[in-house]
């Protein structure tokens, strides 16, 4: 089934009110890309949609293929195993589908980039958030989002050890990663258009 095109356009959304805070976290941790390397993969998986691409296919393909910088082929892994999963245009998904789906696409990113959970990546988020899609009986969007920017605020205690925030050092305390906030975006659009 295709993936709701509401879980794009609000993804999108949410992106572009903070694209330009993103953008700002990672000038402070690394290069400053980051807010633009996310809005541009949701456009550009927004026009493969429109041309009939399966919308989390579409997520996939745009940042596996097309977008730059570290958190493009890993967010492009991560979409890759959702979108085995069926989005059903007019049903809440299966959290528990879900939560494979992500907990493979985890396991792929970990295969990639070697991040633990405590590295301060968008591994500390989405870790928390599939814990909670796996164990909450209610609302399990909802709960993974909350989780998931848990997770992600949490990271502005943590040392980086993993990407170009690993190189700055101690200037990383005090910053949430970027890369992990991006992570609870998804959730948190996934929590409002099925929720
Ligand atoms: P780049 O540093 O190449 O410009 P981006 O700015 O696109 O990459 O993405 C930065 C984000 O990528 C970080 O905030 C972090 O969440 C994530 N990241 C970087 N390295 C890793 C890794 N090894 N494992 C998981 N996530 C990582
Ligand atoms: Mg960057
Ligand atoms: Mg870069």
């Amino acid at each position: 089934a295709p993936v709701s095109r509401a879980v794009l356009d609000q993804f999108a959304k949410l992106v572009a009110q903070v694209q330009d805070n993103l953008t700002t976290l990672d000038q402070l941790v690394g290069d400053g890309d980051f807010g633009d390397n996310l809005a541009g993969g949701i456009r550009q998986a927004q026009t493969l949609n429109d041309a009939g691409t399966d919308g989390m296919q579409a997520l996939a393909q745009a940042f596996l293929d097309n977008v730059g910088g570290t958190s493009g082929p890993l967010f492009g892994l991560l979409f890759q195993q959702l979108a085995t999963v069926p989005w059903p245009d007019d049903q809440t998904p299966d959290p528990q589908a879900v939560a494979a789906a992500a907990r493979s696409g985890l396991a792929a990113i970990h295969r990639a980039g070697g991040a633990e959970p405590g590295d301060c990546t968008l591994v500390d988020a989405l870790t928390p958030a599939i814990q909670a899609l796996t164990t909450a009986t209610t609302e399990s969007f909802t709960t993974a989002a909350e989780a998931a920017i848990r997770g992600a605020v949490g990271t502005a205690s943590l040392a980086s050890r993993r990407g170009r925030a690993s190189y700055v050092g101690d200037r990383a305390l005090g910053v949430p990663d970027p890369g992990a906030l991006g992570t609870a975006l998804l959730f948190t659009a996934l929590s409002q258009v099925y929720e």
